[in-house]
């Protein structure tokens, strides 16, 4: 089969991916094959490549918004038969046995596996999944449509939830991309007021498409106090801008896994009156069940654009440089 691997770490535009020949994985106890028909590109994708995530192993595939038919099942493995469709996301696996698993928390597992990272991802055309942790989708949602949902909803649903601002509260959204664009449709769903902070005038036009009930430039102050806010974008310069937004008692939540540095923070104006700051970390598979039903029944709709598996580089660097609005999505065959 054939595969994108990360050959070493560069800016995207010095192409540290490269694409190779290889055997077809064969499934290990309770996993099972996936036959790859469309794989979502992740800004955690472009942070492996760029190596602001260090590569946990020489030349890993990356791609953890993974959608396809299960071709094979490996021994034990029964939750799906051959030719069900299943998505596989960012979690892996874990261990279910350390004291983060043993409460419920297992996105903070000691020992994660994490697709596309510790194993072979969906920028190709067949990966493994252990069974457990993949998802059943929908029918009647296309493989393009539901691919970002697997990680940009998911994560986004779950910083939207620590977020935690109430039916009728008012949440604040920092850059709009991938992930913000799906979780602004639940909050929108859920009777939030959604206020959007991000530059990039495609972007504003999609929040604003979207309903979104302000939209303005991402160091702007919105309209009213917020209740909870959620930094999509990777840059610690908008910490104190979206901290200074919150109305006392208010959440700023940190979608991303990676993050510029923070500047300064001026507790009397940005941290006191108990606002409260916190990172999101992956997330368990109850927030990805949770989230695929909403998904569902609000008829979340992403933004995607369509990528040739061949063109996976050029994908990521569009990403880069901000060359599309919403979710960018490789097709093995034609889109
Ligand atoms: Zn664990
Ligand atoms: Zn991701």
């Amino acid at each position: 089969m054939r595969a994108w691997v990360v050959d070493h770490t560069a800016p995207i535009d010095d192409g540290p991916l490269r694409r190779v020949e290889r055997d077809l994985p064969q499934p290990g106890p309770g996993q099972v094959r996936v036959r790859i028909s469309c794989c979502g590109v992740c800004r955690t994708d472009l942070h492996l490549a760029e190596g602001d995530l260090v590569p946990r192993r020489p030349a890993v595939v990356p791609g953890h918004e993974i959608v396809g038919v299960v071709d094979a099942l490996g021994p034990g493995a029964g939750r799906f038969g051959v030719g069900d469709r299943i998505g596989v996301a960012w979690l892996g696996r874990t261990d279910g046995t350390c004291r983060f698993c043993r409460r419920g928390d297992e996105n903070l597992c000691e020992s994660p596996v994490f697709t596309g990272w510790d194993v072979d991802g969906g920028y190709a055309d067949a990966c493994l999944v252990d069974e457990a942790f993949a998802y059943a989708l929908p029918a009647g949602l296309g493989d393009e449509q539901a691919a970002p949902l697997l990680c940009a909803g998911i994560i986004g649903y779950r910083a939207l939830r620590l977020a935690d601002v109430g039916p009728g509260g008012r949440l604040g959204v920092y850059g709009f991309g991938g992930s913000a664009h799906l979780t602004a449709q639940v909050a929108l769903h859920l009777g939030m007021r959604v206020h959007v902070l991000t530059r990039g005038e495609q972007n504003r036009r999609l929040a604003t498409e979207l309903g979104a009930d302000s939209v303005g430039d991402a160091t702007a102050m919105p309209p009213e106090p917020l209740d909870g806010a959620i930094l999509f974008a990777p840059a610690g310069e908008l910490v104190p801008v979206a901290l200074r937004a919150l109305d006392a008692g208010g959440t700023l939540a940190v979608a991303g896994i990676w993050l510029s540095d923070i500047p300064r923070i001026d507790y009397d104006a940005e941290l006191f009156h108990e606002r409260k700051l916190r990172s999101v970390t992956a997330n368990t598979r109850r927030d990805g069940e949770e989230f695929l039903q909403l998904a569902h029944r609000f008829d979340v709709r992403a933004t995607t654009v369509a990528y040739s598996m061949d063109d996976a580089p050029s994908a990521l660097a569009d990403l880069a440089h901000g060359r599309f609005s919403g979710a960018a999505v490789l097709h093995n065959g034609t889109p």
